[in-house]
């Protein structure tokens, strides 16, 4: 049974095709938006390594083909029951129950690069038209259109998306000048493979031998995370540490594994094992940001998703979930504004989510000084202190059911404000792709 919304004439283009942007059309086309996505990629690649969708995105997920996306991702999901905290030195502290896997709490923990081509292949299946080899190099709109430079051709719609990622070229049109990001003064050595060096090591084994298992070491400055995943058959670990380096270009180095190992030095041996006995990692760079001002363009014609417009800490455990969330909020607002009031939904899809986006990224902040900061005699005697916030206003979040509850509200907010908010002015007929 087809799941697209009657057709609303709203022309949409998404620029890149990560989480963010590929939510965006899947959610555009099912509210019944027409859309074109331009990603400079020229082929998928199954990039990356363990990312992580609370069930407030797992539910987005959930959702497409009536649950048939889901399925094909269900295996592929970790399938811990706990996540085993101990300090740096080996000394167990606490283990935190996660939620159950299931459609109720559908949390998708796994390879980045395999559940990005589940979702990718659904938007394809849709029929959604995405051009690879398109990089966007200008950002264009007036008052009645926004549009981008590609491969030579200049194309119109109603709205541009501009979910191209943490080196965000849109953000200049939208802020209105070059905003660099920074290091955050932190980098992460990660790495994904084969787990059979682990289970044939008796220090290492019980980590993998009895299905997936989840276990973090937290020292000063330093948090060293391990995963189990496809019933203990792939091995994942992050290591997160003080780096003061320049952002590279790329959204990972290669790493040095004798340099992790200095990290952890004088760490629980089961910590160190597991570096030694991996065959290669990255170098991730990470980079933040203050908040920025706005997501939106003057002419509202133009709107930032996902890592473009908030780049997230990885101890927030949030950023592919919140880019996630702001997809179907912006395609609901488009849906409930109509074609005439594109600028009206664009201010208010900003409006819904940037203090929802702001909560969740200083849960990040707080989780790695809880983590790196930590009085371990305060932990000792009191080990709760250092489980993950988990909050229910988080992750049993329904983005969509909750846009359509405040979005009387949030116009109403919008075009009582002065000069904003223009509800049905018809704009004259665009030029669109
Ligand atoms: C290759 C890659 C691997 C990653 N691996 C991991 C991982 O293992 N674990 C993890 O937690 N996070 C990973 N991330 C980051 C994570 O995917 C994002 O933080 C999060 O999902 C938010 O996604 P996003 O769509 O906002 O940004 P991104 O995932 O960065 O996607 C942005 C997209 O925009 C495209 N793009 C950029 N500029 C342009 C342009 N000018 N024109 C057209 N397209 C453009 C990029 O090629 C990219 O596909 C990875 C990101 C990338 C790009």
């Amino acid at each position: 049974m087809s799941q697209r919304a009657q057709d609303t004439g709203i022309k949409v283009i998404v620029v890149g095709a990560g989480f963010a942007g590929l939510t965006a059309a899947i959610e555009c086309h099912l509210k019944g938006h027409s859309v074109l996505v331009l990603e400079k990629f020229s082929e998928l690649k199954p990039l990356g390594d363990v990312i992580s969708f609370g069930p407030n995105a797992g539910r987005i997920m959930a959702r497409w083909a009536n649950g048939a996306v889901y399925d094909r991702l269900y295996p592929l999901c970790h399938r811990n029951k706990e996540l085993n905290f101990y300090m740096w030195n080996g000394e167990f502290i606490v283990s935190q129950p996660v939620y159950p896997l299931n459609r109720e709490t559908p949390s998708v923990n796994g390879h980045r690069g395999e559940i990005h081509e589940i979702v990718f292949q659904y938007a394809k299946e849709l029929g959604i038209e995405i051009r690879l080899g398109c990089q966007v190099l200008e950002y264009l709109e007036d008052k009645d259109r926004a549009g981008v430079k590609v491969n030579g051709e200049t194309i119109w719609a109603d709205i541009v998306v501009g979910s191209d990622g943490v080196r965000s070229k849109a953000r200049e049109l939208v802020l209105g000048y070059v905003d660099k990001p920074k290091s955050s003064g932190y980098a992460i050595y990660r790495a994904w493979m084969d787990s059979t060096p682990i289970l044939n090591d008796p220090l290492t084994k019980h980590l993998v031998e009895n299905g997936d298992t989840h276990t973090g070491w937290l020292g000063p400055d330093v948090h060293f995370l391990a995963a189990s995943l496809k019933n203990g058959k792939s091995l994942s670990w992050v290591c997160t540490h003080r780096d003061e380096a320049d952002i590279a270009e790329s959204w990972s180095l290669p790493g040095n594994l004798d340099e992790a190992l200095k990290v952890i030095e004088g760490w629980d041996p089961i910590a160190r094992r597991i570096v030694e006995l991996t065959p290669e990692c990255v170098d991730w760079k990470l980079v933040y940001r203050d908040p920025l001002p706005t997501w939106i363009s003057k002419e509202a014609r133009t709107c930032l998703a996902g890592d473009a417009a908030h780049p997230f800490l990885p101890t927030s455990i949030q950023g592919a979930s919140q880019a996630m969330e702001d997809g179907v909020v912006l395609a609901v607002c488009l849906q409930l504004a109509g074609k005439e009031n594109v600028p009206l939904a664009v201010r208010a899809y900003e409006k819904i989510r940037y203090d929802r986006v702001r909560r969740a990224q200083l849960l990040g902040e707080e989780t790695r000084e809880m983590w790196h900061k930590a009085d371990w005699d305060e932990v000792k005697k009191n080990p709760d202190m250092i489980k993950l916030k988990r909050d229910d206003w988080l992750f049993l979040f329904d983005c969509e059911k909750n846009t359509h509850e405040v979005w009387d509200e949030t116009v109403k907010e919008l075009t009582e404000a002065e000069g904003v908010g223009n509800l049905i002015q018809p704009s004259p007929v665009i030029d669109v792709y």
